[in-house]
């Protein structure tokens, strides 16, 4: 397996996890395998998928599991800051644990949301005013159109 590691903190999959259990423990949260689970397949994914997707998959090993927990769960890990639910997600929402800085690209055909990394997107400048006015916690710059794939198709 190729070992997917986080460029901002340099950690494996494994390491991950271990600061995954400490985040739940810090919030009095119970570290279920099925949470656990439910964190693995998005750490894992770069499909950012949307609690359905995780729900299928994670079936086969947890019989028991409902939508209602995945969903659920994708919400926790959301709040407290160890997946995020990817801009301009309209329907149904799609999460995604990557933290390290990057970019999407949302094909409207077929909906695959594409990492990318631009490091000219990553220090765009917010306007004092608005700076003024909100607390951003957090600025990323959502791209959407056709993939690849399905600008070929178009023609
Ligand atoms: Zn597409
Ligand atoms: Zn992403």
């Amino acid at each position: 397996m190729r070992g997917k590691t986080n460029a901002t903190t340099g950690l494996g999959i494994e390491e991950q996890m271990n600061a995954f259990r400490a985040k739940c423990h810090q919030r009095s949260l119970k570290v279920t395998p099925q949470r656990m689970a439910v964190y693995k397949a998005l750490l894992e994914s770069t499909e950012h998928p949307g609690a359905e997707a995780v729900f299928r998959q994670l079936r086969e090993t947890f019989p028991s599991i409902s939508l209602d927990t995945v969903n659920r769960t994708l919400l926790t890990l959301n709040d407290i800051g160890a997946a995020f639910v990817v801009e301009g997600s309209g329907d149904a929402k799609r999460f995604d644990a990557n933290l390290k800085i990057h970019q999407h690209f949302k094909c409207v055909k077929c909906k695959r949301i594409i990492d990318f990394h631009h490091e000219a997107f990553d220090s765009i400048d917010i306007p004092e005013n608005l700076m003024a006015r909100f607390a951003v916690l957090r600025k990323t710059v959502y791209l959407e159109g056709y993939c690849d794939l399905c600008k070929t198709k178009q023609k």
